[in-house]
């Protein structure tokens, strides 16, 4: 392990926290900005990822392409509620379940950021729905109206930009009319 890479991860998580944070501000969130990704600086977390830090791809998958799977990706997924996997349980009929709204928009905030920093100038205004539609949707197992609320969201992205598709009204909206607020089938269960 580099010391070096201590202090390069350490600046990454950073930046990441930091383009989340100012992201979800955009949208009304900044408190699930703040809060963002804290848990990787848990031990479980944060040693894993110095030793596969790499600066351009995540060390989460260069350590499952290494030893097969990420028990700092295991950590992670199961204590963040803004990953769709947090919300996944296979021992139920529906196997996942709807991302409640603030995660929603903190997952939202969360991809466009590592996208962005990952990226680097090679970012623009399509690459979060390619990335969506060709990789993440792929290999998970999203509830089906996450995922309708990811496409419209990432397909406004790319044809209006950021700045209009990221307001808190907006968000809102597309929140609205593609998932069911969990908190109201809560209520409506009592
Ligand atoms: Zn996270």
């Amino acid at each position: 392990m580099k010391i070096s890479n201590i202090f390069k991860h350490i600046k990454l998580v950073m930046k990441h926290k930091w383009v989340v944070f100012k992201l979800c501000i955009k949208v009304g969130e900044p408190w699930r900005g703040f809060m963002h990704d804290w848990s990787k600086f848990s031990p479980t977390e944060f040693i894993e990822s110095v030793k596969y830090y790499n600066g351009h791809r995540s060390p989460i998958s260069l350590c499952k392409e290494d030893v097969g799977y990420s028990k700092a990706w295991l950590h992670h997924k199961g204590r963040n509620k803004h990953h769709h996997q947090y919300w996944i349980d296979l021992t139920i009929p529906e196997k996942t379940i709807i991302i409640p709204y603030k995660y929603a928009v903190e997952m939202v905030c969360d991809e466009l950021a590592a996208g962005m920093v990952y990226n680097g100038d090679k970012w623009n205004q399509n690459t979060q729905l390619e990335y969506y539609l060709n990789k993440e949707r792929q290999q998970n197992l999203i509830h089906p109206q996450t995922d309708k609320f990811l496409i419209a969201t990432f397909t406004e992205i790319s044809k209006n930009g950021l700045d209009k598709t990221l307001t808190k009204d907006n968000i809102k909206k597309l929140y609205e009319k593609y998932c069911v607020k969990m908190e109201e089938l809560d209520e409506n269960q009592v």
